[in-house]
């Protein structure tokens, strides 16, 4: 294995790779890795900045031994969900890390991953920090995106109305699947950003969210944040359809094969996490749009709800069975509260 010092990382290896693909650097108005700071063309005229940072610790987020080409593209591929559930067009994103060593055997497919994906998304990497670390000390990968987004069309958490129907892209619950089982998930180790799908919603949705930590955790997210927005005005709940919940391909086939029951499927569905879907709310009126944009861009998307006024019950979401009816509140309330816990 080969250590690298700075000059090497930087020069060498940052700056030629980052700037692979990325008309970001032929661009005579943008600076990128190799300066005190990067500098950034103007944003187009009336757009606004989208800011996110995600982290991920070693030992807490990924295994030390996990593979690092994946890793890379994890790392980003959050971010860019975050950037995506705000309908953000990716502008350009830093990396810093602490690592305990350079080694370049770790290095170059972990830049690979995450310069892959950068080029896809026309994402460039413009710079970050890099130190060191105790030879014990867990290491710890940070990136943080610029999304660009016309002022006041963001996708925020907190614009959920009474009478909005809720929606999910894709399918849910393989990544928790393969986690329990300790399969190998192409889903859970390199998520796709719904990108595409966050831009098509702008001007459609009232509220969106990626589904990082399971699908219930997020649309309570939705649900908090619009309530909080609006003091004087009645909370809304969510009320999801328990049987309409879209199941990946790899739990479809567990429950035919007998592995798992309906109900657990639904269950690691509902609150599994990683999945890196978009969950949001958008009015009635909306319907025809969304289902002409997801047979354009390729993606299902799934009604498995609505927002109502919450009146005299504090439940953020309420799940319904096939015959419309609430159910079991023990039920309920255990996947209510699913979702990582981050602390
Ligand atoms: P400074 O001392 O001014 O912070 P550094 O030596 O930390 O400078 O960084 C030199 C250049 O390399 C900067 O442009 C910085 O953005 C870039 N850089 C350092 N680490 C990384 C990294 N992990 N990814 C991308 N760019 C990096
Ligand atoms: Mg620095």
């Amino acid at each position: 294995m080969t250590k690298l010092g700075e000059f090497e990382l930087i020069d060498r290896l940052l700056k030629p790779r980052a700037a692979l693909g990325q008309p970001f650097y032929r661009n005579p108005l943008a600076l990128g890795i190799g300066d005190d700071a990067a500098l950034l063309p103007p944003l187009p005229q009336g757009e606004q900045l989208a800011v996110s940072t995600d982290m991920l610790v070693e030992g807490r987020h990924y295994l030390a031994h996990a593979d690092p080409f994946r890793l890379g593209h994890k790392a980003l591929a959050v971010n860019l969900s975050d950037l995506a559930a705000m309908g953000a067009q990716p502008v350009a994103f830093t990396l810093s890390m602490a690592l305990r060593e350079v080694d370049s055997a770790w290095i170059d497919p972990f830049l690979d991953g995450m310069l892959g994906l950068a080029r896809e998304a026309g994402c460039p990497l413009v710079g970050g920090d890099t130190t060191g670390l105790p030879s014990d000390g867990a290491q710890c990968i940070s990136v943080t995106v610029l999304g660009s987004v016309p002022v006041g069309q963001a996708l925020r958490r907190d614009g959920m109305r009474p009478g909005d129907q809720i929606w999910v892209s894709g399918t849910l619950g393989d990544p928790a699947y393969a986690l329990r089982e300790g399969l190998v998930d192409m889903r859970l180790e390199m998520p796709q950003p719904r990108l595409a799908l966050g831009l098509a919603l702008r001007g459609l949705a009232h509220a969106a969210i990626d589904v990082s930590d399971g699908l219930a955790a997020e649309v309570g997210h939705l649900v908090q944040c619009s309530s909080d927005r609006d003091p004087a005005s009645t909370h809304v709940q969510a009320v999801l359809d328990w049987h309409v919940l879209p199941l990946g391909d790899r739990l479809r086939q567990a429950i035919a094969a007998g592995t798992v029951t309906d109900a657990e499927a639904r269950q690691m569905a509902a609150c599994g996490g990683d999945d890196y879907e978009l969950v949001f709310s958008a009015p009635p009126s909306a319907t025809a749009a969304l289902q002409k944009l997801a047979g354009h861009a390729g993606v299902m998307l799934s009604c498995i709800g609505h927002v109502r006024h919450a009146v005299d019950d504090d439940r953020p979401l309420v799940w319904r069975d096939h015959a419309d009816h609430d159910m079991d509140a023990s039920l309920t309330g255990a996947l209510g509260h699913g979702g990582f816990r981050h602390f």
